[in-house]
């Protein structure tokens, strides 16, 4: 079958808050948008019907009703949406590819916003109970839900137990599942101590998730003992698990830097390792996985894409030649001895009409001297037929001279 072509700006892969929030910067910049979703719209904030740290909410909102909100604000900035799943990407040439099964889509750019999933244990029930109804994978999000009740976290690793800890401050009662002979945890020795030393943690040691239990609601977890095989019902009010976090990059795997766990690796402009290319929200690697923090990098993500294709545009326009050799002097504005030597460039232009000559203030942006592969400024640059011939850091009118020769 002939895949149907259709050209974008930009391309982001994933519907969730940090894809959505890059859709509304994208938009109003007045970029061509599709955003790409595979399954619900608002992504893993839609799972819970109360968010009560989001900033603007003081009574808290449902995660439907604010992905909701996301999703129309995307959509008034022009946003096209597909509901339909990436199946692969080739991010190799300047121009970047996105299939889905039936269209291949073509962007300058592409926003890498899949997010993740946290891992299962697998037990018997864990589907039926998952999110709402009473198996949760974050405390941040509902240990204040768990005011005064017994809850049970399944890990020892440094978020099992830091966030178990976190957990005693609302709950009555902290359950710890841990795989491993009694005294023995994945997490630092610090966690370690300060757990077994919290009387509001209880330890159940060489203990696995067997089954989840409960009518509308998780109401046991039955543990199995790894050694004895006994099977342990204990009674909860709900149940979080941190067994680690599996983040939806396998698509992505030898066309981006990602971490050993998976995670995609960004700087503080979310751009990747490969230009044109950023991510955003919990895809990344990352402190803090939170709807307000992927708002933070879905913005970032947005306006460095915008800017980027502006600065590709200029790049194309003004510093590739098309037949004219051009002469590029980057600068600091910010700098008076960089500023000093405007005036030889302007009259080494107004003297060669041959040559294309800019000069560009790199305070103001930067994404030009990155694209030259500029370190130390200033410093100029002679192109031809595209290709740089002659880089200079002395500026000097004997310089221009030599370098045009
Ligand atoms: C039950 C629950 C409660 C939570 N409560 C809170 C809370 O109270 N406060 C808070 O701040 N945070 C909360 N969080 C965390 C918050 O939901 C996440 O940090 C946030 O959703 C991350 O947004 P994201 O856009 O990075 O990723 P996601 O929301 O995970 O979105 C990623 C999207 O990408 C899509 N996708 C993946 N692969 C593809 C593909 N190949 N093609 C197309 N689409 C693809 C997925 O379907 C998904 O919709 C909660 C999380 C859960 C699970």
């Amino acid at each position: 079958m002939d895949k149907k072509v259709e050209h974008y700006d930009v391309i982001i892969i994933g519907g969730g808050a940090a894809g959505l929030t890059a859709g509304i910067y994208c938009g109003r910049a007045r970029l061509n948008t599709l955003l790409i979703e595979k399954s619900l719209m608002g992504g893993l904030a839609t799972y819970t019907s109360e968010i009560e740290n989001y900033p603007g909410f003081p009574d808290g909102t449902d995660g439907h009703e604010l992905m909701d909100l996301f999703h129309r604000q995307a959509k008034k900035f022009g946003v096209k949406f597909k509901g339909t799943a990436v199946q692969s990407v080739d991010f190799s040439g300047e121009e970047k590819i996105v299939e889905t099964f039936r269209n291949r889509f073509v962007a300058k750019a592409v926003i890498l916003t899949t997010g993740g999933k946290p891992r299962l244990t697998g037990a018997l029930n864990e589907d039926i109970f998952l999110y709402d109804k009473g198996i949760s994978f974050c405390a941040t999000c509902d240990a204040a839900a768990n005011t005064d009740k017994t809850v049970m976290v399944v890990g020892s690793g440094d978020s099992a137990i830091e966030e178990g800890i976190f957990l005693t401050k609302f709950a009555t009662k902290v359950i710890v599942s841990v795989m491993h002979d009694e005294g023995i945890m994945d997490c630092n020795e610090i966690a370690k101590a300060a757990a077994m030393s919290n009387p509001k943690m209880e330890f159940i040691w060489n203990s696995t998730v067997h089954a989840y239990e409960g009518k509308e609601r998780l109401e046991t977890v039955v543990l199995k003992n790894t050694k004895t095989q006994e099977l342990i019902p204990t009674p909860v009010d709900s149940c979080f698990l941190f067994i680690g976090y599996l983040p939806n990059t396998e698509l992505f795997k030898d066309k981006i830097a990602l971490t050993p766990r998976g995670n995609i690796l960004v700087n503080d402009r979310m751009e990747t390792n490969v230009a044109g290319v950023f991510a955003a929200g919990d895809v990344c690697e990352k402190f803090l996985k939170q709807v307000a923090t992927a708002v933070g990098d879905g913005a970032i993500a947005g306006y460095s894409c915008e800017k980027y294709l502006a600065e590709g545009e200029v790049y194309e326009e003004q510093i590739l030649n098309h037949g004219k050799p051009s002469l590029v002097y980057l600068y600091n504005g910010a700098d008076a001895t960089s500023r000093s030597y405007l005036q030889l460039m302007e009259a080494f232009g107004a003297k060669q009409p041959n040559i294309r000559v800019t000069c560009v203030d790199t305070y103001k942006s930067d994404g030009l001297a990155r694209r030259l592969g500029a370190k130390d400024l200033p410093a100029i640059y002679y192109l031809e037929e595209n290709k740089i011939k002659h880089f200079s850091q002395d500026i000097s009118s004997s310089t221009l001279e030599n370098i045009i020769q």
